[in-house]
């Protein structure tokens, strides 16, 4: 379905730009300017379809044309199933990070880059439900990879800026510093193996602490674009972005210099908050 400028499904019946508004009882009127005379009744069902009545009554007052009655169905698609996921506001001003990562870098990352993930995850699943409205599947293995990328995009960005904060770096305590010592040896060590990940990515893609709810324990991944190389049941707890855009404005090829600022920005609160409930609510998957 077309959802219009004003965020209300397109007519289906009438010239374009004609759109319908929902009402509290299921009903939704014609509400264009040129058709206020149009007596529309039109009731959406459980499934999708649109299906009502109309009598041209601006015909009727009019002239000699007879009042015009006809029935009609077509699909329709609901608002709802469509726009699912919205960019999210960071905690912090775009200029807060610096200099560690550069205002114009953020702006871009966030108002363009993660924009279009969302944008991109929510056209999916709009192709996807109207795929499922007309019974057309032909286009389904491109909409699921599509759907995959997009929607790790949307993910992986999210997770990302809250994993880090104008008053971060430094290292972990509590929970989270025993499991990074049971599992890495040592955080030292943990952090090499993390940086290491993250400058041997070969791409564009992503380094990640996860919860392995399968193993019960931390691991480190090399993630590939937004939804490669991560096996199901990994919980991400921390992600570095190691796409271009994410530092090439500022250090251009010198990737190093980028993951060394960024540890100074690891909000290890955040991280640790996601540790303890992917700790506490995933065992028992298999
Ligand atoms: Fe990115």
């Amino acid at each position: 379905m077309i959802i219009m400028a004003n965020g209300l499904p397109r007519c289906g019946l009438h010239p374009p730009n004609v759109a319908y508004q929902q009402t509290p009882g299921g009903y939704t009127d014609c509400i264009d300017d040129a058709h206020q005379a149009l007596a529309c009744a039109f009731v959406i069902s459980a499934t999708g379809r649109l299906s009502g009545t109309t009598g041209n009554a601006r015909h009727r007052r009019i002239g000699p044309t007879p009042r015009q009655n006809f029935r009609f169905e077509t699909n329709i698609l609901v608002k709802e199933e469509t726009s699912m996921y919205t960019l999210p506001d960071l905690a912090y001003d775009y200029s807060a990070l610096a200099p560690h990562i550069s205002p114009q870098i953020m702006e871009l990352h966030h108002s363009k880059h993660h924009q279009a993930y969302v944008t991109g995850a929510n056209t999916a699943q709009e192709k996807l439900a109207e795929a499922r409205s007309t019974g057309n599947f032909a286009a389904l293995p491109k909409l699921e990879k599509d759907l995959a990328f997009h929607l790790g995009g949307h993910l992986n960005h999210s997770l990302f800026w809250k994993n880090m904060s104008p008053d971060g770096g430094g290292e972990p305590t509590g929970e989270l510093a025993e499991a990074i010592g049971e599992n890495f040896i040592d955080f030292a060590t943990f952090q090499k193996q993390f940086t290491e990940v993250a400058m041997t990515i070969q791409g564009s893609g992503w380094s990640v602490l996860a919860w392995d709810a399968v193993g019960a324990r931390l691991s480190i991944y090399q993630l590939y674009d937004h939804q490669g190389n991560l096996p199901p049941a990994q919980i991400p707890l921390l992600l570095l972005d190691m796409w271009e855009h994410a530092f090439y404005l500022q250090y251009r090829n010198v990737k190093a210099d980028f993951v060394t600022a960024w540890w100074n920005l690891v909000n290890w609160t955040d991280v640790s908050t996601r540790y303890e409930k992917a700790h506490k609510h995933s065992p028992g998957i298999i």
